[in-house]
């Protein structure tokens, strides 16, 4: 395995006491970027093309290049424009954005600043889930009031005639609300329910002002882009891929935790930086993004490195960067049927595909369990996902049919064994026949 530092990075505060205060901040060179613009020695259509060409893309899920996004906004546009932070980290396996929160307020806060001033957006709203109230939420105030006393942020800023006020909003704990124009819904008061595309946020965002909505880990990576450059931060990751992520690393290996890494380490590597699968046993499968991207199986995932075109080589994606991870002794069946069940609550219901549909895959799965199911529900499971994908207002209908379609994929005989045998498992099979 190659060695691999923790603390090579864009959050490189992380593990220091205190970590989370503005002098520790600016001990590692914090605020330095957000100065040399207030000094007037950056502009800001410097500023974008610095992230074009880091290759930074949005660490949210989608995977669109940061850059690129920033600028499709109508900068010198009349009007109000805003910056809103998507803080609503909820998909499943991800918690490395509520860290970032907890640990490095004020990298988001500077990332903001940047974004903010780059786009001519005046003013910012950082969107937390409404779960991270007990210490994400009071550290990232805390760290914005400290902001607001060094006069880093407010209007005028230290007389450069910069403007960047900054605001947090606390969601109600809802998924669909991680889905940027559900966000934006909800930030004006409204249910969190997506918006028809176009037109998109660039111009018709939140009061129907141009907006721009990043995720807090892209926005946490700006600073250390401008202070480092675009080549040292594109050189990190490979051709595609710029610089490191945070790898939520969870399910059956012995030491569950969030990694900053080099996009692009191989998986066989990000496996053993976590101990190895546990209880010595060997790896079935990996979700290697969040649990709405497609499930790898072992012999697939191990010839993988951890970067957008690999995955997608491969059949899956990035995605969040949350990789789970499932032993042997797994039954491919139930976790289907979990996420399937997670995906049918959180529909927010506007579109029949989606709202029918999850609700359709969650009863049929459970019907195989139950040991009721019949050899053409298989089929039908993927014609049901395959009538969702695309055919939605948004990526919540997507997320709902790729793990249907890739757990069918590749582990069609896991559930053909189920419905053949009233509904035992592959895995009971097994440890039965071995006992
Ligand atoms: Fe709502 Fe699902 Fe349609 Fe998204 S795809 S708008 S969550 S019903």
């Amino acid at each position: 395995m190659n060695s691999y530092s923790e603390n090579l990075t864009c959050f490189n505060v992380f593990g220091e006491d205190n970590s989370w205060l503005l002098d520790v901040y600016k001990k590692h060179g914090g605020y330095k970027a957000w100065q040399r613009i207030i000094d007037g020695e950056i502009t800001a259509t410097q500023i974008i093309d610095e992230v074009k060409a880091s290759g930074l893309r949005g660490r949210g899920g989608a995977g669109f290049p940061t850059g690129l996004k920033w600028s499709f906004m109508p900068r010198d546009a009349d009007g109000q424009k805003y910056l809103v932070c998507n803080s609503d980290e909820s998909e499943p396996g991800t918690c490395h954005d509520r860290e970032v929160l907890r640990y490095n307020p004020h990298s988001l806060i500077e990332g903001m600043a940047i974004a903010g001033y780059s786009m001519g957006a005046t003013v910012g709203y950082n969107y937390i889930r409404g779960e991270f109230i007990d210490e994400p939420v009071p550290r990232f105030e805390a760290a914005l009031k400290e902001a607001y006393a060094a006069e880093l942020l407010g209007r005028n800023i230290k007389n450069s005639g910069i403007d960047f006020d900054l605001h947090t909003f606390v969601g109600a704990g809802a998924y669909i609300c991680g889905e940027e124009t559900a966000l934006l819904e909800s930030l004006e008061g409204k249910q969190g329910k997506p918006r028809f595309k176009p037109p998109f946020p660039a111009n018709f965002g939140l009061y129907g002002q141009p907006t721009t909505i990043n995720n807090t880990q892209s926005l946490a990576s700006v600073p250390a882009i401008i202070r480092n450059g675009a080549k040292w931060f594109a050189d990190l990751g490979p051709e595609g891929s710029g610089g490191t992520a945070q790898f939520s690393v969870s399910g059956h290996i012995e030491k569950p935790a969030n990694h900053e890494l080099p996009m692009g380490i191989p998986f066989k590597d990000l496996l053993e930086l976590s101990g190895g699968v546990w209880k010595g046993r060997k790896l079935k499968a990996v979700i290697p993004g969040g649990s709405s991207v497609p499930v790898l199986p072992a012999e697939i995932i191990m010839n993988c490195t951890m970067d957008y075109n690999s995955l997608e080589k491969a059949g899956s994606s990035f995605g969040t960067g949350a990789v789970m991870v499932m032993d042997d002794t797994t039954c491919m069946v139930r976790v289907l049927q979990r996420i399937s069940r997670f995906y049918m609550a959180e529909s927010c219901g506007q579109c029949t595909p989606c709202r029918e549909g999850t609700g359709w895959i969650y009863r049929m799965l459970t019907r195989i369990i139950d040991g009721q199911g019949d050899e053409s529900d298989l089929d039908k499971l993927v014609d049901v996902a395959n009538k969702i994908e695309g055919h939605t207002i948004c990526a919540l209908g997507d997320a709902a049919a790729w793990p249907v379609q890739s757990f069918l994929k590749h582990f069609r005989h896991e559930f053909e064994f189920m419905v053949r045998n009233n509904g035992q498992s592959t895995v009971d099979a097994e440890s039965e026949a071995a006992a």
